[in-house]
């Protein structure tokens, strides 16, 4: 067939690097993987009942589209309680994943031509969604300011970029890929130049449950007209692959991308609604038992990375370590992530997935002895592989 005949903002969508290396490397079963984002524990028990009462209980037919009004309210109240979001049920969708929210609110918001902001390294989700409707992106590289998003940053794409009708920014924090954390003064300062731009964001919050020795806060709380809050159970309540995410905002807002959701998913299955509801009514204290097992590791990798000599930021957040590749090492991201898994048998993404060629991913959402036989792995890589003083 003619590719021609295909829509070219499809054709302009990337497959995901990072799926396909991850599946490149599955096929040996000697690979530690440290790869994907996805917790290792098990669906909080009360959760899994919930979901097995539900399906005995005959909870078989269509919900309403926008989700369970029960659960859409016991969302507002768990998320009110814990990061003091301020919505109401019907200032929130029920979508599948954090996924579609991200897309539909991509879809809602934007036309083709506009152009929209990503902090860069980025999530390649934000990419494909971006690609995916015709829009055209802005990246700015926050490698220079620890991974953080400044004001200034934001000021300096918009004078340069004169041409550009930028109407948006995703960001996402807790940070993926980086693990950084913005503190309350970090986010309150970008505040001003996206109200003066008027610049509607985007805060993928999927990770907000999982900080260390900092409290998640929310863009939402100052920007409240002009941000979309996304996020959901795949991460807090180790549920990746249930399909459970929200979108909040504005009550304008939600009306107009409740139609994008129902004439494209309708919603999430009735049966993990019903589990979600437990979740948001008993399960407020499930992310920490997990959080307080990622703080041990991520304190464990972090004194390990840089006992190998690469550069770590400080990972306030997320179950990721993003690291430098030493100069000493001569390699981009690929090779780095190429050769560790093809002669020490270790997985991680490289960089490059993110649209940054100079740094690692790890993702700590791994065993206590993969993550040992990882950091052995790269220390021994930099022993073998540096090349000292050329
Ligand atoms: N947003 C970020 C930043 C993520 O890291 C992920 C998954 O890794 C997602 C969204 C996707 O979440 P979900 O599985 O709920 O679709």
């Amino acid at each position: 067939m003619e590719l021609n005949d295909i829509n070219p903002n499809v054709l302009n969508v990337k497959p995901s690097s990072m799926r396909e290396f991850d599946h490149e490397i599955s096929a040996d079963p000697q690979i530690v993987k440290l790869t994907l984002g996805e917790p290792n524990f098990d669906v909080p028990a009360h959760i899994k009942q919930a979901a097995i009462d539900a399906i005995n209980d005959n909870y078989s037919h269509y919900p309403y589209f926008w989700g369970y009004a029960e659960l859409r309210e016991a969302a507002a109240k768990y998320y009110q309680e814990k990061f003091g979001y301020h919505y109401t049920a019907d200032q929130i969708v029920v979508t599948v994943g954090a996924t579609e929210a991200v897309a539909d609110a991509v879809a809602t918001l934007f036309q083709p031509g506009d152009a929209v902001i990503l902090p860069s390294p980025a999530y390649p989700l934000y990419d494909a969604s971006i690609a995916m409707h015709g829009l055209k992106q802005v990246r700015i590289d926050t490698s220079k300011t620890d991974y953080i998003l400044t004001p200034e940053a934001v000021q300096q794409a918009i004078d340069d970029n004169p041409g550009l009708n930028i109407r948006g920014l995703i960001i996402t924090d807790p940070n993926n890929p980086t693990g950084v954390a913005y503190t309350e003064e970090q986010l309150k300062a970008l505040v001003p130049v996206l109200k003066e731009n008027r610049i509607w964001v985007i805060s993928d919050e999927i990770y907000g449950e999982l900080t260390y020795g900092q409290k998640h806060y929310t863009l939402s709380t100052w920007l409240p007209d002009q941000t979309v809050i996304v996020n959901g159970l795949s991460k807090s309540h180790a549920m990746t692959g249930w399909r459970l995410g929200y979108v909040f905002g504005p009550k304008g807002f939600i009306d107009e991308i409740a139609k994008v959701h129902q004439f494209t998913v309708t919603t999430p299955t009735s049966t993990v609604q019903y589990a979600a509801i437990e979740a948001m009514k008993h399960g407020q204290n499930d992310a920490e038992v997990m959080r307080k097992q990622y703080e041990k590791r991520r304190d464990f990798v972090v004194k390990n990375m840089r006992e190998a000599g690469f550069d770590v930021v400080h990972p306030g957040g997320a179950f990721y370590v993003y690291a430098k590749i030493p100069a000493s090492l001569h390699m981009d991201s690929w090779t780095c992530a190429r050769t560790l898994a093809k002669d020490y048998h270790i997985g991680l993404f490289p960089g490059a997935s993110f649209g940054d060629d100079a740094s690692i991913r790890i993702s700590y959402a791994a065993s206590d002895e993969a993550l040992k036989a990882a950091m052995t792995a790269i220390k021994k890589l930099v022993a073998d592989k540096s090349v000292v003083g050329d």
